[in-house]
């Protein structure tokens, strides 16, 4: 494994290592040696993968003096509500643009509802006072416009503002899941699985295990095949960030697109009975969004004989956009 051995300055905000324990029950249903990493007991904020890129994220722009984060996302998205918590402890003002379901393109624009708009992550967020514009559904495109205008409305009032991408996907925030990696330490995994979707998570694993005996397993939550551009890229900022050379390629980067369902943000009925299946099995809660459909994948994935032995569940949190599902 890559050894995270460089340091950057960070905040503490989440408790690690998160735990790390074997599934008994769905090890047997599914004939796998099955063990799950519980970022959703990050800590902070109802817990969630967000937290360790907000450690560095937030640290970043603390030394850039900042005073207005602005950031974007759907309604329920986890990140913001991370980041709107985050914002709270170091005195900074959370701002975001929000669409209850941003879209690639114009024909892929959801016919489906996805959960509703002010429950969940959309009321956390409003607890937390953050300054939340809810646009019309759009493209993630136009939503990246309206981000644009916020932050430009901010600096019209003579502010300092932090501009963050989408999901906080930065280098630094890849580097956070090279630094998790190092709590599998002792273990070898044949496999990781988890839910991807801005990319940090799947840059920063598969470039610790990059060339090592794991398998580093990405489950797609946006239908969005050409987000493996943003891993390579992601990749090549890191390698410049620690001074590496490994030169990530697309095919490098393991993805399952076969999950999504019908649509970002759009609970999916796989997804649905695999939450059901490890609330009903082992007493944890997924969330219906990412974790669900990753869970799915992992099963399905499983039971075509694509992945065997020893395989880690990566639990990346959003278990706060359960209270947000339609009635069923
Ligand atoms: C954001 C998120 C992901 C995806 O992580 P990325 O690093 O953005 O790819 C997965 N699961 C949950 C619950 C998330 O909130």
């Amino acid at each position: 494994m890559f050894p995270a051995n460089r340091s950057f300055p960070k905040v503490p905000l989440i408790q690690t290592p998160t735990p790390l324990h074997r599934l008994s029950h769905l090890s047997k249903d599914l004939n796998l040696d099955l063990w799950i990493k519980r970022d959703d007991l990050t800590g902070f904020a109802m817990g969630g993968n967000k937290g360790r890129k907000l450690e560095y994220v937030i640290a970043d722009a603390l030394q850039k003096d900042a005073e207005v984060i602005v950031g974007c996302g759907s309604l329920q998205s986890n990140f913001i509500r991370h980041l709107a918590a985050a914002c709270s402890v170091y005195g900074i003002v959370c701002a975001a643009a929000l669409m209850d379901l941003p879209f690639n393109e114009p024909e892929d624009k959801p016919s489906q509802p996805g959960l509703q708009p002010t429950n969940g992550n959309a009321l956390l967020d409003r607890i937390l006072g953050a300054d939340l514009r809810v646009f019309p559904d759009g493209t993630w495109n136009e939503l990246d416009a309206h981000r644009a205008d916020l932050v430009a409305e901010y600096q019209a009032k003579g502010k300092r503002v932090y501009d963050i991408p989408i999901g906080g996907s930065s280098a630094l925030s890849a580097f956070a899941f090279v630094e998790a990696a190092e709590e599998l330490k002792g273990h070898s995994f044949d496999w990781i699985v988890f839910a991807s979707s801005s990319g940090s998570t799947q840059t920063g694993l598969s470039y610790a295990f990059h060339e090592t005996n794991t398998n580093i397993q990405g489950i797609a939550c946006d239908p969005e095949p050409e987000m493996v551009e943003d891993f390579v890229d992601l990749a090549a900022q890191l390698d410049t960030l620690l001074g590496q050379t490994k030169g990530l390629k697309a095919d490098d980067f393991r993805w399952d697109l076969d999950s999504v369902g019908p649509g970002y943000g759009i609970p999916s009925k796989e997804g649905e009975s695999a939450l059901q299946l490890m609330a009903r099995r082992e007493g944890i809660f997924l969330d219906p969004i990412y974790t669900a459909k990753a869970f799915a994948g992992l099963i399905r994935l499983s039971e075509a004989g694509k992945i065997a032995g020893k395989v880690l569940f990566w639990h990346t949190g959003g278990t706060p956009a359960l209270f947000a599902l339609q009635d069923a």
